[in-house]
């Protein structure tokens, strides 16, 4: 009897709610950058914030670090990733089949924009570089292939009419790698766009004195002038040792993506983690410092927002 009892209750409690809650068990992966970078970073703060619930919600966040932006969009579109994140040139690009893009991604959805990316050029303090201009005819990282960074650079070169034979060594060394390269005097300088402070760019300017270049002139006026993702910017001067000057330069926003695919609900469970707890997700990286709910929901975002993204910002009377 009382085995047949202990049975009985452990069949009520695996019918009434061990299959339901195994069931509900998701796992979302959110594409982002280099460990060093803010995309991952932020990713996990995201996803720190929607694990916190996850006995509600039944969903498991994780991130993956990626090469980037371009990588990012591409791996979501095969359905192998749910989340990522993108800057808003990507973002651009890719739904209107442009650049890295061959065609539409008619499925991409926008979730949210994060901190400002500036164009961020770092040089060796002795290679006497003082503008993008004196970066001929050096040795330059462009950014490893599936990074936003590169997308930016080649239509910065295109529009300074320069090709990639301009620089006597275009590497195309990852985002955690350059600074390394650039303290070992294997590069002059590199390209990357990026949310600041960040410890990517902490780090070559405390170990070898990095210089940040302003990147400014007639063909950046002529982008941000054409181009809506495109923004002039402004690194405040003393965020990194050796640098007290400000640096002039332009950027684009970081934003989330997803596709129409993963479920409207997934995507409501993660905005909600991250605008329910928003005081908590501002102080989880400094770049979010500037983040705002009403300007991370319009801009910087090309796509349609996703309808689960739409469901909390109309219940929030952020969207109509
Ligand atoms: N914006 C960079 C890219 O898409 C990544 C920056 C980061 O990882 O914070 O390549």
């Amino acid at each position: 009897m009382r085995i047949f009892s202990a049975l009985a209750a452990s069949l009520l409690v695996a019918g009434a709610f061990a299959p339901a809650a195994q069931a509900q068990q998701k796992y979302i992966t959110i594409g982002t950058g280099g460990v060093t970078g803010v995309y991952y970073p932020a990713g996990g703060a995201v996803c720190r914030l929607v694990n916190k619930d996850r006995a509600k919600h039944g969903i498991r966040c994780s991130v993956e670090s990626t090469g980037g932006s371009v990588f990012n969009i591409n791996t979501i579109k095969a359905g192998e990733l749910d989340m990522g994140v993108a800057q808003s040139d990507v973002q651009y690009n890719a739904v209107k089949g442009k650049a890295q893009f061959k065609e539409p991604f008619a499925e991409l959805r926008a979730v949210f924009s994060l901190h400002p990316e500036p164009v961020t050029v770092v040089v060796r303090k002795e290679a006497n570089i003082n503008s993008f201009a004196d970066l001929k005819g050096k040795k330059f990282n462009v950014g490893n292939p599936g990074s936003g960074t590169r997308a930016t650079l080649d239509e910065l070169i295109g529009a300074l009419g320069w090709n990639i034979s301009a620089f006597a060594l275009a590497s195309e060394l990852k985002a955690d790698e350059h600074g390394p390269a650039l303290c070992d005097g294997k590069i002059d300088g590199f390209f990357y766009l990026v949310g600041h402070p960040s410890a990517n760019i902490q780090d070559p300017t405390t170990v070898c004195g990095a210089k940040l270049v302003s990147v400014t002139g007639s063909a950046v006026d002529a982008l941000v002038r054409a181009n809506s993702y495109y923004a002039h910017a402004i690194i405040p001067g003393g965020l990194y040792p050796g640098n007290p000057q400000e640096t002039k330069t332009y950027g684009v926003l970081a934003t989330v993506v997803s596709s129409s695919t993963v479920p409207a609900d997934t995507v409501y469970a993660v905005v909600k983690g991250v605008f329910d707890n928003f005081d908590e997700f501002k102080k989880l990286h400094p770049a979010f410092q500037v983040l705002k709910p009403e300007n991370m929901v319009t801009d910087g975002l090309s796509a349609p927002l996703h309808d689960g993204a739409v469901r909390y910002y109309r219940e929030k009377g952020w969207v109509k």
